[in-house]
């Protein structure tokens, strides 16, 4: 019907008004009452059935599908197909401090050693597809106040982990499921949530100071009331840890390295792969 239906419309007021047109002239008024109501009613038809022919069920339908597809990882299906975790977590609908961001917009002075997208590290393999330090935007811009007040002092900060994306704690526990070297993925690490940093401090010229051991030693050696560091070491890591401090981080007891966010509690876990946070 929708395509043919005007025309048939017009070929039924013509012949109407034709008859109409034979009578006597009494009825005249009947003719022009009678063909204002065919008019109106024939583009009152003609609308509609324009309308349905631009806007068939389907053009609708075909987007939202394809928004549905676009999220078919997901554990959940989505009840709103456009809050996808990059729209919704890294990107501008959320306010500064619950995004995840590159450390590097915020502050370019912090050196990066991402360990996990090298082999230099204790699982001595590559789980990070990139080396890059993504936090929450209350971390960053705190951890950017931190550099900003060592760099006073000549020195500087150097990160060697922040966020880590749940899939990548998985392939962690797949290598070492010993919750003494990796968080078990069904409880998470602080890291998972962009509230986490391993750093540690360098000079001037960008070199590490001594700290009491390298990174991921998970011995007591690492331990904060460790005793038998050399003094100059036990001097640096007490230096970290008080310009982290001054800015509300959260030191970790076994690991001289480690540091939360204040309010880390607050931010969810995440799984938000690198590629899609803006850089
Ligand atoms: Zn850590």
């Amino acid at each position: 019907m929708s395509k043919y239906c005007p025309y048939t419309l017009i070929q039924i007021a013509a012949v109407s008004l034709k008859q109409v047109s034979l009578r006597s002239s009494w009825s005249k008024l009947i003719t022009t009452s009678l063909t204002i109501c065919f008019l109106s009613t024939f583009l009152a038809v003609f609308v509609l059935c324009q309308s349905s022919e631009a806007a068939p069920l389907t053009s609708f339908t075909a987007p939202m599908t394809t928004l549905a597809q676009t999220t078919s990882d997901s554990e959940a299906v989505p009840s709103q197909p456009f809050a996808t975790p990059s729209q919704s977590l890294a990107a501008s609908p959320l306010p500064f401090d619950a995004r995840l961001v590159d450390i590097r917009s915020i502050n370019t002075k912090i050196a990066l050693d991402i360990r996990y997208a090298t082999t230099n590290n204790f699982l001595k393999g590559k789980v990070y597809p990139v080396a890059r330090c993504v936090l929450r935007g209350a971390a960053a811009r705190r951890l950017s106040q931190v550099q900003d007040d060592l760099a006073k002092s000549g020195l500087g900060l150097k990160v060697y982990d922040c966020y880590r994306p749940l899939s990548v704690q998985k392939q962690m526990w797949q290598i070492k499921p010993d919750p003494r070297y990796v968080a078990n993925p069904a409880k998470g690490s602080r890291h998972n949530r962009g509230a986490a940093v391993d750093i540690t401090l360098v000079d001037r010229n960008g070199k590490e100071l001594e700290m009491p051991t390298g990174f991921d030693d998970f011995t007591e050696k690492a331990h904060r009331t460790y005793k038998g560091a050399s003094t100059q070491a036990k001097k640096n890591s007490k230096q970290l840890e008080d310009a982290m401090k001054k800015y509300g981080f959260i030191p970790l007891a076994t690991e001289w390295w480690h540091f939360d966010a204040p309010g880390w509690d607050k931010f969810s876990i995440l799984d938000v792969g690198f590629g899609e946070i803006p850089s």
